[in-house]
């Protein structure tokens, strides 16, 4: 079976240069004729490929690193694939362990650094060992094999290219090269089948894509029209990690604009989509855009950005309108955004599973909105010692903006903070700490 025929959407979008899926030749690139050097790879990235290697084993960098590299980008972290089996990598490496039940795999921890090290994997949808659901999704897939059989079971071609710690020479099985040079996303193999086989495949494209301003090739692109729905069937967790990736990636407004455009919105956030596809209000376009620019400047400032303000930005309009709705039944402004805030959220967690300490840091975002109006006596000092301020005050000053709260209020609390220490020891704190005497009087009991 194959994802439904949309063809006739192709016409809508500019489409990359069509070409043969892949090229059975491996092309090797020595050393003398690429640009990546030692240097630029992490020290535990290097101990692991020269240990592996040492002890007789095969042992490449490849998948974000290898690319980024290339790109003259720096890698997010550093992947290793081998010919060694999960339980030779654990008894080599004692910082070790092996996660994963769909696909089995090794993390060696140095410090906070973790590499992740694969052992090479084929493909085959007749080995016993590689399991597929009946749309044919793939469930679990331990079926080791050669280094070639890894390259063509990986996703994009940009993704598949190897650096050998045997003689510092690329490996490209898939013409991963020429695509890195023309900065083309294209799919390893037939794209309907590639997105079925894994779903997750279709949000990957549009990440990698925004974070690395490559253009999706034709049949890569014009199967996510097809495949599109098979992302209601992916478990809301495995959703949470992919959402979080695609608006942490440091282009979440070009994400946005992709997961419209490619109508995938809707597996995501299908209240956002609702309202976008409505005749949306301006006002709350712009915020939505405004809160996910200073997303990205955050992230690329390398300073820190929390999920729960993500999906704080990305639910507002719905919150806000159906607060709207209901405070002109009567319910005043606080009460109306607690009862519009758990209505949404528990329509969104059926989409995406969001852990509790997030959703909860979200709600209280929407719900700590009204209280920055409030700038006489004790309320100012009440709302500072509330563990959201930060970034309810994050998320005040981009309504600001946008002209949805007056100007002047993010003014205000800016200078309020400036005068006034941040608490250091508010009541959850105090009740945190008291549990934790509790508990170490209990054990020492
Ligand atoms: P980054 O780490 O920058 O997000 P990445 O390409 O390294 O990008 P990872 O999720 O770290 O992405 O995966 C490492 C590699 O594993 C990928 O480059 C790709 O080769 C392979 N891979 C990951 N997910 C899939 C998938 N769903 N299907 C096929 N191959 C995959
Ligand atoms: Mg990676």
């Amino acid at each position: 079976m194959k994802c439904y025929d949309s063809r006739i959407l192709l016409d809508y979008f500019n489409v990359a240069s069509d070409k043969e899926a892949n090229s059975d030749k491996l092309a090797i690139i020595s050393r003398t004729n690429h640009n990546i050097s030692r240097k630029s790879i992490s020290e535990s990235a290097l101990k692991v490929l020269y240990r592996l290697s040492n002890s007789g084993f095969r042992a490449c960098l490849v998948g974000g690193g290898v690319r980024d590299l290339l790109l003259g980008l720096q890698p997010k972290d550093f992947d290793v694939a081998t010919d060694a089996t999960p339980e030779e990598l654990r008894s080599l490496f004692r910082n070790s362990r092996i996660i994963g039940r769909r696909f089995r795999l090794v993390h060696i921890r140095f410090g906070r650094e973790i590499i992740e090290v694969a052992t090479f994997r084929s493909h085959s949808s007749d080995s016993p060992k590689t399991e597929l659901n009946t749309e044919g999704r793939i469930l679990r897939d331990n079926t080791f094999g050669d280094i070639e059989d890894d390259a063509i079971r990986r996703d994009f071609t940009v993704n598949a290219l190897y650096y050998d710690i045997a003689n510092f020479s690329i490996l490209d099985y898939t013409n991963g090269l020429e695509d890195i040079e023309t900065r083309t996303l294209r799919l390893i193999g037939d794209a309907e089948t590639r997105y079925q086989e894994d779903p997750v495949r279709m949000l990957r494209a549009i990440r990698f894509a925004a974070k690395l301003d490559f253009e999706i090739e034709r049949h890569s692109a014009e199967a996510i029209f097809a495949c599109g729905s098979l992302l209601a069937d992916i478990p809301p967790a495995r959703l949470f990690d992919e959402t979080v990736k695609l608006f942490h990636s440091g282009n979440a407004t070009r994400v946005l604009e992709l997961l419209r455009h490619y109508h995938l919105l809707q597996y995501l956030f299908p209240a956002l989509d609702e309202l976008l596809g409505l005749e949306p209000d301006e006002a709350m376009l712009d915020f939505v855009d405004q809160g996910l620019v200073n997303t990205d400047i955050r992230i690329n400032n390398n300073q820190h950005v929390s999920p729960a303000f993500m999906f704080a930005i990305l639910l507002w309009p719905a919150v806000h309108q159906q607060a709207m709705n209901l405070q002109s039944s009567k319910l005043k402004i606080i009460p109306a955004l607690f009862q519009a805030g758990s209505s949404v959220m528990s329509r969104q967690l059926k989409h995406i599973s969001i852990p509790r300490r997030f959703s909860q840091m979200t709600r209280d975002i929407w719900t700590a909105q009204p209280k920055f109006q409030r700038t006489q006596g004790k309320q100012p000092a009440r709302l500072f010692a509330q563990p959201c301020f930060r970034a309810a005050y994050d998320f005040m000053c981009i309504q600001s903006m946008v002209s949805l709260v007056p100007g002047n209020l993010c003014q205000w609390w800016t200078e309020y903070q400036q005068q006034h220490q941040a608490p250091t020891n508010t009541k959850l704190q105090q009740r945190d700490n008291g549990n934790y005497r509790r508990r170490r009087r209990r054990n020492a009991g």
